[in-house]
């Protein structure tokens, strides 16, 4: 469904993406691991244009990536992005938050978006906080509102980029539940995360990346248990 192949990307003289070839299949989660630096959130931010490419292509459902407009705005609505830093609104209320895409970008009417926002905000546990302003919550419920915001556009899939590495720690596993919740539901993902508990549980497929090049895949078992690369296995013995 997600096609990347022969993609290259610089800032400058730094080469941050080299050669990436990577396909993600409908339902699928993948999750990207790998020392600072080395590429993940560009690689994520290319996938639904939030950075262009120099070279090579990227095609949702076998179509390439919008450059401008409306097109790209539906882009964007179908592959949903959940920052780090959340990214919400603060002048918005949680419900308009969540409505606001729909009515702008999906072109539903207020009633229609304002149920789907509700049963949303309830789905992910924060339909009682409707009416409150993100500064006014958790960092682990506005994470989770901004999941729900994702969600409300239906979209084909979600790139989360370090959702967690903002948390504090017990609210760590509030949002993890949600992702993993939605990986059973069957929703493609991809994940950059430093959580290897959540890796082993929900991925059905680790991408390690280090110095702009996916130096191994494998499933998450395979490689926790057996990394291939030296890179690997000196990255996981450091964090785990
Ligand atoms: P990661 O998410 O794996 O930590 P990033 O994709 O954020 O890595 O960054 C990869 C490299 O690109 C880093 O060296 C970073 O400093 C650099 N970089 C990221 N964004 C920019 C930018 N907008 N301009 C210049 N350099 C950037
Ligand atoms: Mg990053």
């Amino acid at each position: 469904m997600v096609a990347l192949s022969g993609v290259n990307k610089h800032f400058g003289a730094l080469h941050v993406l080299q050669d990436i070839n990577l396909n993600i299949a409908r339902g699928e989660v993948v999750v990207v691991i790998g020392p600072s630096g080395s590429g993940k959130s560009t690689l994520c931010r290319t996938i639904n244009r939030l950075e262009t490419i120099d070279s090579g292509t990227i095609t949702i459902d076998g179509k390439p990536l919008p450059q401008e407009g409306r097109e790209l705005a539906r882009l964007r609505a179908d592959v949903g992005m959940v920052f780090q830093s959340f990214n919400l609104f603060a002048h918005k209320t949680v419900l308009e938050n969540v409505m606001l895409g729909q009515l702008k970008v999906r072109k539903v009417d207020k009633k229609a978006a304002e149920e789907k926002a509700r049963t949303l905000l309830d789905r992910v546990g924060v339909g009682k906080q409707a009416d409150k302003y993100p500064a006014q919550m958790s960092g682990g419920q506005q994470q989770r509102v901004a999941i729900a915001r994702a969600l409300a556009m239906d979209p084909k899939a979600i790139l989360f980029d370090e959702p967690t590495s903002a948390l504090d720690p017990e609210m760590i596993n509030e949002v993890l539940d949600v992702m993993q919740q939605l990986a059973r539901d069957g929703m493609t993902m991809v994940v950059v995360t430093h959580e290897m508990g959540f890796a082993r549980s929900a991925a059905n497929r680790v991408v390690f990346m280090a110095d702009g090049r996916i130096v191994e895949e494998a499933k998450p078992e395979e490689f926790f248990n057996n990394p291939r690369s030296e890179r690997a296995k000196d990255f996981l013995s450091k964090i785990l």
